[in-house]
């Protein structure tokens, strides 16, 4: 295991970079440090006793507001890690264009051992302190899903939020990955793990980066072992699966399946409900001790669950070509070293798990805008189309049959321009990344490059500021 901190790891990657940007050491120190940290205590009645609830919500950086993050509900939550997970938000925010500062907030309970009930109660008190603290709202501060929340607590934050300051025209943008019922957006749901697949899909395009790891360019036949079947994890390896690739290899909690002939990944989720564990999938390999999925052969491994699950201890035993960082901080900095001599690409988290912070972006903007992406252009986009259409099959005396028609001529839904946004972010990111590596002898992988890039903008906004004349 990890004698550094989750907080102290990016730290220490944070300064790998920041001494190869130049830029000056007040300047950095602001750029790195957590600009507010607030810890918190109250108390909230579960089965008819009063409980004391222990939650922290972090503002990494004020340099654009909102500042934005996940709130994460486990038993292990802690300051370090909330901070380490809201300086990330920073980062990735630059590095995808999105104009937020980074936060995060956790509870430290186990929602396992709540009823929706009791959950529901955490949930709004935990709004409402933040809300008295003018840490909750669309200009201030926006919260979204993580680790152990989902829609379900995004819209009981909401309700909780318009409860505090009814007639508050933009209050839906106080949070993100509502559900689409309740002024959310399309596309939310599956965004991580939609930009993960994206982001490892540019990744294998590159021929001379996959010739370099001695493997073919391309997604198609590569095997993926994926840790983790939550939200993001499950969705990574449903757009894998999907996109041509084979999952080899599923690890949750409770145990690790591996086949390297591949696995279906609806049928194991399925699996996993109705028997309540992974295990005994037919034709899977069982492996009790779940962190064993890691060490199994496979081109890509996505971890998918939580930080510091690739550590000096197993680093080593490592066999994937290529690490993509879906959870935040899977890999503690000295592992990252390690695999970095082992010439193993590793794609970081700060920009490939950001497809779920990018279209949380969008629906922030749709709040705002108080319209439906695609309302406005749909109909006049098929009936120009249509025109279109028409006008070449009287020019050139052929028809077209209904269904070639209907693929032209639609206009998009809300979904298609939020699916087209992800994409186009995570590919020109990517390259922006890439580019800074090879064009930086100083930068020796991707991650330093992201994190050069991402110094980079933000300083830029501080300097713009005129605070660091
Ligand atoms: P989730 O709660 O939906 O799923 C996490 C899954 O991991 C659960 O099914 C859990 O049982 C499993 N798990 C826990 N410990 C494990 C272990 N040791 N081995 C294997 N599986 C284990 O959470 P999520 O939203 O999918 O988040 C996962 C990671 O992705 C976190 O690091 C989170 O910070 C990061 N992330 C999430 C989002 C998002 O939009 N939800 C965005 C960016 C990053």
């Amino acid at each position: 295991m990890s004698n550094t901190s989750f907080f102290e790891s990016v730290e220490k990657n944070f300064e790998k970079a920041a001494q190869i940007t130049g830029h000056p050491r007040g300047l950095l120190d602001q750029i790195r440090v957590c600009n507010s940290v607030y810890h918190m205590k109250f108390p909230v009645k579960i089965d008819g006793e009063f409980q004391v609830i222990e939650a922290w919500r972090v503002q990494h950086s004020h340099h654009r507001l909102p500042t934005k993050g996940g709130i994460r509900y486990d038993s292990m939550v802690n300051e370090d890690e909330v901070m380490a997970l809201a300086s990330l938000m920073t980062y990735k925010c630059a590095i995808v264009d999105v104009p937020f500062g980074g936060a995060k907030g956790g509870i430290k309970i186990n929602p396992k051992q709540f009823g929706v009930d009791s959950l529901e109660r955490i949930t709004r008190r935990y709004a409402a302190e933040l809300s008295k603290r003018n840490m909750l709202g669309p200009g201030l501060d926006v919260p979204a899903p993580d680790y152990g929340t989902g829609e379900r607590e995004m819209s009981w934050i909401v309700d909780t939020y318009m409860a505090l300051n009814p007639g508050s025209v933009d209050g839906y943008g106080c949070v993100t990955g509502k559900p689409v019922t309740q002024h959310g957006i399309n596309g939310r749901r599956e965004a991580t793990g939609l930009g993960v697949f994206y982001g490892v899909r540019e990744a294998c395009g590159v021929a001379e980066d996959m010739a370099a790891l001695g493997l073919s360019a391309g997604l198609a036949g590569k095997k993926v072992i994926v840790q983790g079947l939550g939200n993001v994890g499950y969705y990574s390896a449903k757009f894998f699966q999907d996109g041509g690739a084979i999952i080899v290899g599923i690890g949750e909690y409770e145990g690790a399946i591996y086949n390297a002939n591949g696995l279906d990944v609806d049928d194991v989720f399925n699996h996993r409900k109705s028997t309540g564990s992974i295990l005994n999938y037919p034709g899977a390999t069982n492996l009790n001790v779940t962190a064993e999925i890691l060490e199994q052969p496979c081109d890509i491994l996505i971890p998918a669950a939580l930080e510091n699950v690739i550590h000096e201890g197993n680093a080593r035993n490592i066999k994937a070509k290529i690490i993509g960082e879906a959870a935040n901080g899977p890999v503690t900095a000295e592992a990252d070293e390690i695999l970095n001599a082992m010439g193993i690409m590793v794609i970081p988290d700060m920009y490939l798990n950001a497809g779920g912070v990018t279209v949380s972006y969008f629906e922030w903007l749709k709040n705002l805008s108080h319209v439906r992406f695609g309302r406005l252009n749909k109909r006049f986009e098929q009936n120009s189309n249509t025109r279109l259409v028409e006008t070449l099959e009287e020019l050139t005396g052929k028809k077209l049959n209904a269904d070639e028609i209907q693929r032209i001529v639609k206009g998009p839904d809300e979904i298609d321009l939020v699916r087209s946004g992800l994409e186009e972010t995570m590919i020109n990111s990517y390259h922006t990344i890439r580019q800074q590596l090879k064009s930086n002898p100083a930068c020796n992988n991707l991650r330093t490059a992201a994190f050069v890039v991402a110094i980079n903008k933000i300083a830029s906004d501080y300097l713009a500021m005129g605070i660091f004349p």
